[in-house]
């Protein structure tokens, strides 16, 4: 029953309701708008929205994990394959040859997490000042698809000095992303979905199918020349890592950007 207290009732709040309902009350009309389950609809609630973001997420989840498994953790195998540490075990048996490779290992995942730790503190610092998510998760994708072939492409081939600088800022490019999921994937779902849509993306893309990527490395980096083998995993972990942050780096375009209250 229409209310005599008001110009216009509105029963719905769907797409088209709340903005209009707005815009009539801006132009000075009595508007009431009757909603009897979400105010917005269904395209924000449980449509468009929530659709799109759940499947974009999951893939770029699955790509950025990919990047750290099938790229960053394989570093220890390609120790043995820089100049610099091959001189240096070239005459030790293989225990202590393996004492050697192993220290070097445990300080570039030391150098790699703290990295991580530097790219999480600067996204934190940036989420306040760029209020577009698309254009910040770019400012970490963009230069570690670039990065990421020269470190594993060529320093990983000639020298350690540079494996570990490299290794260093991959750490904050590559680990720091992580803290952007954190950050956007409760903005991105209403309440009620929040989750279901965020535990779908971080376990099945991230940690299902993103750390796919080691099996994925080590079987393509398989040779019968041991000799070969370091240079071959820095040379496959390099294709694999270009590829899949490029193809998340794509993907960002298609990423839904919270609501204006949500940011
Ligand atoms: C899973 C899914 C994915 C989708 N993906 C896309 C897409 O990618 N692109 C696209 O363009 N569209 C998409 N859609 C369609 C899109 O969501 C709808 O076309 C759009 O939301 C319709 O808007 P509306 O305002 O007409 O209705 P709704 O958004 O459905 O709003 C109607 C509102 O009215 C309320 N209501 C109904 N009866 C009453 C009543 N008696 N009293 C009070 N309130 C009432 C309902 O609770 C609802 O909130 C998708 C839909 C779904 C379900």
């Amino acid at each position: 029953m229409a209310d005599p207290n008001f110009d216009i009732v509105i029963i719905g709040a769907g797409q088209a309701a709340v903005p209009l309902s707005k815009a009539l009350a801006r132009k000075g009309r009595t508007v009431a708008l009757i909603e009897a389950e979400h105010l917005g609809g269904s395209c924000i609630n449980f449509g468009c929205t929530p659709t799109k973001a759940v499947i974009a997420s999951t893939i770029m989840l699955a790509l950025a994990y990919g990047a750290a498994f099938g790229a960053l953790q394989q570093v220890p195998q390609m120790i043995r394959g820089v100049p610099e540490v091959r001189e240096e075990i070239r005459d030790l048996a293989p225990p202590q040859a393996g004492q050697v490779t192993g220290r070097i290992a445990a300080r570039m995942t030391l150098v790699s997490e703290v990295g991580g730790l530097m790219g999480r503190t600067i996204l934190a610092l940036l989420v306040v000042r760029i209020l577009s998510r698309q254009r910040l998760l770019r400012l970490f994708q963009l230069p570690a698809f670039i990065m990421l072939p020269i470190v594993f492409g060529l320093a990983a081939t000639t020298s350690l000095t540079w494996l570990y600088v490299g290794n260093f800022i991959l750490g904050v490019l590559v680990i720091g992303q992580f803290s952007f999921w954190g950050n956007y994937l409760p903005r991105i779902y209403p309440v009620h979905l929040r989750g279901t849509g965020e535990s779908f993306a971080i376990n099945t893309g991230g940690r299902l199918v993103g750390t796919c990527f080691a099996w994925l490395t080590a079987t393509l980096a398989i040779t019968s020349d041991p000799a070969y083998a370091p240079t071959k995993v820095a040379l496959v972990a390099s294709a694999v890592g270009f590829s899949v942050l490029f193809v998340g780096f794509l993907f960002s375009f298609w990423l839904p950007e919270p609501g204006k209250e949500e940011r």
